[in-house]
């Protein structure tokens, strides 16, 4: 069972986790979250394609959902992986990471604590065995990514402390709020120095690559690892065309955020 997070919520969301008292804060942003429902709903595709089970957190690429709930849905549906899919239109293409769970080492070799917030509410991710699977599927999803990418990409551990309104610490929310291993993934995603302007169907392409390579190589069927290509990793193109364009002339996204190569 794999649950795959598709980045954002399509209105902003301001509200507080009442199991920490976090606040769970979220927002619409473009053309991000069209292109990550995209290449989520097309991995979810492929994946089932090749005997797995799948749950998306979003039904729609618009849909609102908030952080606590989507950790929620990735417990409840007992994910043996969880990842989350992001892009980052103010990041070159040179930044390219996984973060997971369990966070870099210290120089004397140990690992802080993972967490969000201060004082009362400060909130810890204590799940060591979690922590760990998760850090070994985030380097076996990076070595994917690299591979289909082309570019390196680096299991990192992430920084929301500086960014109020959001809460202080080093773990996003949805990973330290489930009880599953959770992968969460960025692509920088700037091109043509505009923020603005969509990534291309075959930039697409290899990040679902990756994503499907990884997820697979991480968390095996029963039967063993899918020969590749397998039909699911073959289906991707297809898909994430037809999620833009899926009639002749009809678009599912805003013509400002289509990628290149389709009508404006
Ligand atoms: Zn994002």
């Amino acid at each position: 069972m794999i649950v795959i997070d598709p980045g954002h919520s399509g209105r902003s969301i301001t509200s507080t986790d009442q199991a920490t008292g976090l606040r769970d804060i979220d927002y619409p942003n473009y053309p991000e979250i069209y292109e990550m429902f995209d290449v989520s709903y097309c991995v979810a595709q492929g994946l089932r394609a090749d005997g797995y089970r799948v749950v998306l957190t979003k039904k729609r690429a618009m849909a609102s959902v908030g952080l606590a709930k989507r950790a929620e849905i990735a417990t409840q549906s007992r994910a043996d992986l969880a990842i989350s899919v992001h892009n980052d239109h103010s990041q070159g293409p040179h930044f390219q990471a996984t973060y997971d769970q369990r966070g870099r080492r210290d120089p004397d070799g140990g690992y802080h604590a993972m967490y969000r917030g201060t004082g009362a509410k400060r909130t810890v991710f204590d799940h060591p065995k979690l922590a760990r699977q998760s850090q070994r599927y985030a380097r076996i999803i990076a070595r994917a990514r690299t591979e289909t990418q082309g570019r390196p990409v680096g299991v990192r551990e992430n920084s929301f402390t500086g960014r109020p309104p959001l809460e202080p610490g080093n773990l996003a929310l949805v990973q330290l709020l489930a009880e599953v291993p959770w992968v969460y993934n960025e692509m920088g995603a700037l091109t043509g120095g505009d923020v603005s302007t969509a990534i291309s169907i075959p930039t697409e392409v290899r990040y679902a690559q990756g994503l499907l390579l990884g997820i697979e190589r991480a968390v095996p069927l029963a039967a063993g690892v899918v020969d590749q290509p397998s039909p699911g990793f073959r289906g991707l193109r297809r898909c994430l065309v037809k999620r833009v364009e899926p009639r002749a002339g009809v678009y599912t996204r805003p013509k400002a955020y289509l990628p290149d190569g389709f009508a404006r």
